[in-house]
């Protein structure tokens, strides 16, 4: 007799891709939409679903970046367009044009909590980093040439993604704090995953967590003055 098994982390991992097949005849016009409104080039949407893939190992981070990057989050506006709900506003400002620009980067209410991670990037990173809604939303910026830090700065998206997407109902946005404890809780998350991958996986965490792995272990004072 054939037992169902309950879905798992691993059983989303596999819809990932499938998910990605069945979308394909549509990734022309998904593409264009994304160079209209982010700014964004083809090579980099792939190069942004590619590191989605490779960078991180924990299923839920890559399921919702592939719903941000696939325009599948309902946004207000995604909403609104549907035409059961008219007038519907972004419900932290009351922008009548909320869509994924707006929710993830433009809304006036995310202006701390943005300007608290590009503060504590650049400690980590050792660069000032303007974030820009490419980078919050694909979480790709070719003017960070490291790939280490590219890296790290794809993880750090991915993290302020996951956070407003939990998050998406609340009038209050999300606060730097409740951002940080979700970095950590995936930095703790993924080196268990990776552990459980083997040596050779490690290393690809090692690698990918690098800066926030050196500014964590670095003593207190020499965190909070750098
Ligand atoms: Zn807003």
């Amino acid at each position: 007799m054939e037992v169902s098994r309950h879905p798992t982390s691993c059983g989303i991992k596999n819809l990932y891709p499938l998910l990605l097949n069945a979308i394909q005849d549509d990734l022309v016009s998904l593409v264009k939409k994304w160079e209209a409104r982010v700014g964004a080039k083809e090579t980099e949407v792939c190069e942004s679903m590619e590191m989605a893939r490779t960078v991180l190992v924990s299923a839920g981070p890559q399921a919702q970046h592939f719903m941000v990057l696939y325009n599948l989050y309902y946004t207000p506006a995604k909403i609104a367009s549907w035409g059961k709900t008219a007038g519907i506003m972004c419900p932290r400002c009351g922008c009548p044009k909320a869509d994924l620009c707006h929710m993830f980067f433009q809304c006036v209410k995310l202006g701390s909590l943005i300007t608290g991670i590009s503060d504590i990037l650049k400690k980590i990173l050792k660069q000032t980093i303007y974030l820009t809604p490419q980078m919050v939303l694909l979480g790709v910026d070719h003017s960070v040439c490291n790939s280490r830090d590219r890296y790290f700065l794809f993880i750090a998206m991915s993290v302020f993604r996951n956070c407003i997407a939990s998050l998406w109902r609340d009038v209050d946005p999300p606060r730097f704090n409740q951002w940080f404890s979700q970095l950590l809780s995936m930095y703790h998350l993924e080196n268990s995953l990776y552990e459980l991958k083997g040596a050779a996986a490690c290393k690809r965490f090692t690698r990918a967590w690098a800066p926030f792995s050196v500014w964590l272990l670095a003593p207190r004072m020499c965190r909070l003055n750098k």
